[in-house]
């Protein structure tokens, strides 16, 4: 289990995000400890408003979050199984994906050239 593919736990009927795990919940997440504290992972089924039930805030607003999401993504695509909802969620989190990747960007339909380069006739 790599602690990137854990996107939030539940615990005592909490969802918690990242920011807001606890150092029992944390030491789960790293496969440090077990208690009654249930991983969530990157590859599970995530609705996009489903919120951490300490901070209110939406997981999909939580950086570790996205990160997991797009590694996840990133198996789907190489994988040969990316579904066409993941793929407007790519979309969606296209702004999140670093520049150099260059995998991503392409199928998350990022021109690979910026539009300061405007091809010769075009205007
Ligand atoms: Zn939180």
């Amino acid at each position: 289990m790599k602690a990137w593919e854990v996107v939030a736990v539940a615990h005592n009927g909490e969802l918690v995000c990242p920011a807001c795990y606890t150092e029992l919940e944390q030491a789960v997440v790293d496969g440090m400890e077990h208690g009654e504290v249930s991983c969530i992972f990157a590859s599970d089924e995530l609705k996009p408003d489903e919120v951490c039930s300490r901070c209110g805030e939406p997981l999909m607003n939580n950086i570790t979050v996205i990160k997991a999401r797009l590694e996840y993504l990133r198996g789907e695509i190489i994988a040969e199984r990316i579904s066409y909802g993941e793929l407007a969620e790519l979309q969606d989190l296209a702004k999140y994906i670093d520049p150099d990747d260059t995998l991503l960007l392409e199928w998350a339909g990022v021109p690979e050239f910026s539009n300061s380069k405007v091809p010769d006739g075009a205007i």
